[in-house]
């Protein structure tokens, strides 16, 4: 059977999810509202210790409301570069609400001090900027953490100029999970909050904004505007409150597996693999191996991975792969990277099973 880490999006509803939307409690949430929904929001601004809670059908358009909500148009917003609003929302920010973007590079992800720079070079031109967003977990660095003391120290920075703060937390969920913090004390200097249900919790659609209810308001007005705007939405609402109940503890296994495949992968064929804070796994493959390559020999052999960059691939760890998924896919990866990797006289000489023994010794 094939084994699919390409993305934690790919998990499917199990039985249980399935059963909690055909049970679902719905009503039209555009008229008169869906009980489901409005549980699932008050769930969420509860959790996130804010005032009220705004479901919608994506992620991105969950960012995209919170953009319309807090920034103003003809003004920039500041936010790391290899953020999914940059990378990944096709250019919705310039083209919905006429904001220019000004792309902070970080290290790997943006700090307080690459912030505080960006922001002299800002205010230092003629364009005035009405928002910043941070990204935890960050995606494109690995699933990488942003750490409480300089997520408060990059929101301090914005709101010392009166900038709002918008958290694009879709996997805040993994975060809390693996700092043992709760995710208030991450949403907590932030705004606005987005996190979504289809990553590591497994529901099939759907993401949530929360922060104050004048916001919350604005961003409603939004989803409107965008067409987010849904009816019987409690089936769906319904998915990704099991996936809160049902698979949110979860995630500490996503972290554990991560870790291993991680732990295993790492010098074969001279890779490189980012020690992974949660359950995303990036490879830096050597000189001679190019990504694409990589994918498809390790496709061949029934094991999806995607391809971050022209020298990077990406794994990610979730629901729908166990232990022994993972240990297989660790195996597969070894071998193409050996196969494919430098002369055998160029690396350690450890052998998959041996790093597969070590890694899991290192628990
Ligand atoms: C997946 C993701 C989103 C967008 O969620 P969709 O529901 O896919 O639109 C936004 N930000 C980050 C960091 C993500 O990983």
């Amino acid at each position: 059977m094939t084994i699919d880490m390409r993305s934690d999006t790919v998990t499917r509803p199990t039985p249980a999810m399935r059963r909690a939307m055909a049970e679902a409690e719905v009503g039209d949430d555009v008229l008169d509202g869906d009980p489901t929904v409005r549980r699932l929001e008050a769930r969420v601004a509860e959790l996130l210790g804010k005032e009220a809670g705004l479901f919608f059908p994506s992620g991105t358009m969950g960012n995209q409301a919170a953009i319309w909500a807090l920034a103003t148009p003809g003004t920039e917003i500041l936010l790391d570069a290899a953020s999914h609003i940059v990378e990944r929302e096709a250019g919705a920010a310039s083209a919905l609400r006429g904001v220019q973007i000004r792309p902070v590079v970080g290290t790997p992800v943006m700090r307080a001090a690459e912030l505080e720079r960006a922001m002299r070079a800002s205010a230092a031109s003629r364009l005035r900027a009405s928002l910043v967003c941070l990204e935890n977990t960050h995606n494109s660095a690995g699933g990488k953490i942003t750490s409480l003391d300089e997520t408060r120290a990059l929101a301090e920075l914005a709101h010392g100029r009166s900038i709002p703060v918008h958290l694009d937390g879709a996997r805040l969920w993994n975060v809390a999970v693996a700092t043992g913090l709760s995710l208030e004390d991450f949403a907590g200097d932030a705004d606005t909050v987005m996190v979504s249900f289809t990553k590591g919790l497994g529901a099939p659609v759907g993401a949530a904004l929360a922060g104050d209810a004048s916001v919350i308001e604005a961003a409603r007005d939004a989803r409107e505007r965008f067409g987010g705007a849904m009816r019987q939405s409690g089936v769906l609402a319904a998915a990704a409150l099991h996936g809160i109940d049902a698979h949110w503890p979860g995630l500490a296994e996503d972290h554990r597996r991560a870790a291993e495949l991680a732990a295993t992968v790492d010098g074969a064929g001279g890779a490189r693999v980012v020690r992974p804070d949660t359950n995303i796994v990036m490879i830096d493959l050597p000189d001679g191996i190019d990504a694409p390559a990589g994918a498809r020999a390790a496709a061949a052999r029934g094991v999806l991975v995607s391809v971050w960059t022209e020298s990077r691939l990406r794994a990610v760890t979730h629901l729908d792969v166990d232990d022994a998924a993972v240990r297989r896919a660790a195996e597969v990866l070894v071998a193409v990277l050996e196969e494919a990797g430098p002369a055998e006289a160029a690396r350690p000489a450890r052998s998959a099973a041996r790093r597969t023994a070590e890694a899991l010794n290192r628990g």
